[in-house]
């Protein structure tokens, strides 16, 4: 095959996700055919750093030897039988390696193979806890009648119509509202862009933040003690929510929604897909505060970018709840047809025991640090209104004017000219709108990652300095 006929081909017969296609097809698509570490290589030769980590799921690097052959031994065993009504090996061991790493009082697994199907079953499990429960208690204690989630604005939990139910990104969610079902929006504590307006002036935001906090979380109160009767769980994204634009949360917030919800006797779901696996600099974001869900989602990191599985994990409390008589129909009515994938879960297996085996997280710290130092730099640039991070994750975002935060229009393409010009420059990553996101392999070495960093304060340069 030519290399300008599989572009042909591309631009033919595929339809890309978050893509416009009318732009794609102007262009030349890059093909990558191969990788190894922190870097891959597309169809024309050319080696790019993988700064994306291939959306956010590469941990360990591209061709990670040890997960390389857990999945060929498992190809030679076998590669997929139904997990409906049958175990397998790879599952049945994965399952007690995540609770040995998961918070405390998660006990039980249930699979699937993306994040948006994590998130599904977390609410459809939720839902029918509530439901099952009121029938149990027989009295008047409304259980049954908890039907409802709280979210957060801004909150993005995936892109089946159950998630985006419970998401709050107006770009991708809005057009669908008449599918939704609705649910109740409580404020986040990021000021910058709260919709509540309990906002500071930009540069004493950070010394303002725990006051904020502390007004967000009273506000989140607030909704729960109106509505607790009816809210079935509370669904976050610990730390950091990542599609809205790595907006970080002061320290305090989600231990807070931790306390409320209990307080409430609201189920917290925790949606780790992004931030799980090490990215935060430790395991799970949870665990920066000590946090235990009641229902917690992991996708992205699970398998170390290598193949498709998800889980959803639950306590006994909720467990629990699904047991009965065949006939009692309290039976979790839910599965995917690959749910449980051999294949997925020797990769999963084999990463999570690279994180014991080479220290992961150890070795992450000094990189943690670079990317801090690294990033002090990018304050000082013009068109630079903000720069978060949070752990091994950080974002920088371009505004029009530094003072006012005045943002870009959206035809300015201001993301999408910087991620081209790194390109140019040897480097893959992908904005969210105007916000440049760093989210590189944990594997990457300190070279790499300090080449990475360089290469995206030129192409910031570059495209925001330029006159006009
Ligand atoms: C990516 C993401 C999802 C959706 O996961 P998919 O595997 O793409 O379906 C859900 N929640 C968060 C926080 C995410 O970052």
């Amino acid at each position: 095959m030519l290399k300008k006929d599989l572009k042909a081909i591309d631009r033919k017969y595929i339809w890309h996700p978050f893509t416009q296609m009318q732009d794609w097809m102007k262009e030349e698509p890059l093909i990558i055919e191969e990788g190894k570490g922190a870097w891959v290589k597309d169809i024309d030769g050319k080696w790019y750093i993988d700064g994306v980590s291939s959306l956010w799921v590469n941990v360990h690097g591209h061709r990670k030897t040890a997960v390389d052959n857990a999945i060929k031994k498992q190809i030679d065993k076998i590669s997929h039988s139904t997990f409906l009504g049958l175990s397998n090996v790879p599952a049945t061991l994965l399952a007690k390696k995540i609770i040995k790493l998961a918070p405390k009082g998660l006990t039980k697994v249930f699979y699937s193979d993306s994040g948006s199907e994590g998130v599904e079953i977390a609410l459809k499990m939720a839902f029918q806890y509530w439901q099952q429960r009121g029938r149990d208690a027989r009295r008047e204690t409304g259980d049954a009648k908890k039907t409802k989630f709280m979210t957060l604005v801004n909150a993005y939990h995936g892109d089946t119509v159950g998630a985006v139910s419970v998401g709050g990104i107006d770009l991708f969610h809005k057009i669908y509202k008449p599918l939704l079902f609705r649910s109740i929006k409580a404020p986040t504590p990021y000021c910058y862009r709260c919709p509540f307006k309990f906002e500071m002036r930009d540069a004493r935001r950070e010394m303002k933040n725990e006051k904020c906090e502390m007004r967000c979380l009273k506000e989140v109160e607030k909704l729960m003690k109106r509505h607790h009767k009816q809210i079935a769980a509370m669904i976050v994204e610990p730390l950091v929510q990542a599609a809205a634009g790595l907006l970080v949360y002061p320290k305090g917030y989600l231990k807070g929604i931790r306390k409320l919800c209990t307080k409430y006797n609201i189920l917290m779901i925790v949606d780790e897909v992004a931030v799980g696996f090490g990215r935060t600099g430790k395991m799970f974001a949870c665990e920066h505060e000590e946090v235990r869900p009641d229902l917690m989602v992991i996708a992205k990191g699970l398998t170390g970018g290598y193949l498709p599985v998800a889980a959803t994990l639950a306590t006994d409390r909720i467990f629990n709840a699904f047991l009965g008589e065949h006939d009692s129909k309290r039976t979790f009515y839910h599965g995917h047809t690959y749910t449980g994938n051999p294949l997925g879960c020797a990769a999963a297996i084999a990463s999570i025991d690279v994180f014991k085996g080479e220290k992961t997280l150890q070795a992450l710290r000094p990189k943690i640090k670079l990317l801090e130092m690294k990033l002090r730099k990018f304050k000082e640039l013009k068109h630079v209104g903000d720069v978060r991070q949070c752990g091994f994750i950080a974002g920088i975002e371009l505004v029009k004017d530094k003072r006012t935060k005045r943002e870009y229009l959206m035809s300015d393409k201001l993301g999408i000219k910087v991620i081209m010009e790194a390109r140019k420059r040897g480097l893959i990553i992908r904005p969210l709108s105007d916000v440049i996101v760093i989210m590189p392999p944990l594997s990457i070495s300190m070279v790499d990652l300090s080449r990475m960093l360089d290469i995206i304060y030129h192409s910031v340069r570059k495209v925001t300095e330029v006159p006009a």
